[in-house]
């Protein structure tokens, strides 16, 4: 697409956009009356105004049926997860029976890595991308010593090169075959939350599953944000939270992924009473036995509220016709808005701002993570004075994510309006 720095040219393209009415089912944060172009989907996903509504109804039926609402009404919540699996399934490219929502994004990293971090004899080591969201280092450095092993011995984390921001696959293939049997997981996140990379997942399991290792990916940034099929690509396992790109709500309920191909072996996990064979849950007796496929991770009860809100922030996506459409739209707008921050670079004669999310769409998701070259803490905040909010992270970067369902070029081409401004009031150019 040719863009043009004007806002006739971002009108023309949200006329012709089959999403924009999307944009109306979302409550944006507003200040004194005046609404916030919104560019932090990255972070917290917008209020579907539908979500009221769901969380009444399921209110109602807590103070209808009280302890009947497990097994009457409408929406049985014994059964309610069902609905939602078969929403998240398409999302991440998978079976129904391989994605299961529960808990929340940390906890279920380290319910999967109780089953698929399986350290033996030589082969003990992660390999993982460096720079991975904190939880991440935590619970995976948690993991290795509660295995009895030295996290610096056991965790190889890949960095870009030398004057590079991002990682390149081939180092990514190279550290896999290098470390190779002494390798037992292969996890990265789908996408990174710093420089918002996406990783090449399919190259990656490829590699890992040749040197004979597990391979999973936290899809934190990258579920409901881009085509991921973690099925056809025979990833082992995944999980992401749906507060972010999925718009469910802080704190949201979890995804998780397993792949068919595990369904019938022994692996170890921590059960729990919902994991249990669901049709003989309820004889309580003694001696786990789980319920097949994704589902047999289950360990608590069904958490049926945050479930409402996730089940009405996907059937937008269902309505919209899942990813695919949303990612046509979404690589148009982030290359907008790329196009947009080099527009206000030479309108202010110097490289002030200089993305260092990868250029190529194959590589990113929605959102692009740029560095200011001056200023940059003092001119994201006279961005959100200014009503343009997206997300500071230290030490340096401004992440700013146009999101398909909400997000319109209009916006895109006001952030570059407001970002010129406020660049020169506080560069004094
Ligand atoms: C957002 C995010 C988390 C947050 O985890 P919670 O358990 O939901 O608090 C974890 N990992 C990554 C990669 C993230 O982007």
């Amino acid at each position: 697409m040719k863009f043009e720095n004007s806002l006739t040219f971002a009108k023309a393209q949200d006329s012709h956009d089959t999403l924009s009415k999307f944009r109306s089912e979302f409550h944006f944060p507003k200040q004194n009356d005046k609404v916030f172009i919104y560019l932090c989907g990255n972070s917290l996903g917008l209020q579907p105004k539908a979500a009221k509504e769901v969380l009444n109804k399921q209110l109602d039926n807590w103070a209808n049926l009280a302890v009947e609402g497990w097994f009457d009404g409408e929406e049985p919540w014994m059964f309610y997860h069902k609905a939602l699996k078969k929403l998240m399934a398409p999302i991440v490219g998978a079976l129904e029976t391989e994605v299961c929502p529960m808990n929340t994004l940390t906890v279920n990293l380290h319910l999967l890595m109780i089953s698929f971090y399986q350290p033996k004899g030589q082969r003990f080591k992660i390999i993982m991308e460096g720079g991975a969201f904190p939880s991440d280092q935590y619970a995976i450095e948690s993991q290795v010593r509660y295995h009895g092993y030295d996290p610096k011995e056991a965790i190889i984390e890949v960095f870009p090169r030398d004057g590079e921001e991002t990682l390149r696959t081939e180092d990514i293939v190279a550290q896999i075959k290098k470390d190779g049997d002494e390798i037992a997981l292969v996890l990265f996140g789908g996408i990174n939350y710093y420089t918002g990379q996406w990783f090449d997942m399919s190259s990656i399991t490829k590699a890992g599953h040749a040197v004979g290792a597990i391979v999973g990916f936290d899809l934190a940034h990258a579920a409901g944000n881009v085509p991921v099929k973690l099925h056809d690509w025979g990833v082992d396992f995944a999980c992401w939270c749906s507060y972010k790109y999925q718009n469910s709500g802080p704190g949201g309920i979890s995804g998780i992924f397993v792949h068919e191909k595990h369904f019938n072996g022994d692996l170890s996990r921590l059960a729990g009473w919902w994991g249990y064979q669901e049709d003989k849950r309820f004889k309580m007796e003694k001696g786990f036995v789980p319920e097949a496929g994704a589902d047999g991770w289950q360990v608590s009860c069904t958490q049926v509220i945050p479930m409402a809100l996730h089940h009405a922030a996907l059937q937008i996506f269902e309505s919209a016709g899942f990813i695919q459409p949303l990612r046509n739209k979404s690589i148009n707008l982030t290359g907008y808005l790329e196009f947009i921050i080099n527009q206000v670079n030479k309108n202010l004669g110097v490289e002030q701002y200089k993305i260092i999310t990868p250029k190529n769409p194959a590589d990113r998701g929605a959102q692009l993570s740029i560095i200011a070259a001056e200023k940059g803490k003092q001119i994201f905040d006279g961005l959100v004075a200014q009503h343009v909010l997206g997300d500071w992270r230290e030490p340096d970067v401004i992440r700013l994510s146009p999101i398909p369902l909400y997000n319109s070029f209009e916006d895109i081409y006001q952030t570059g309006k407001v970002l010129l401004e406020v660049s020169q009031k506080i560069l004094n150019r």
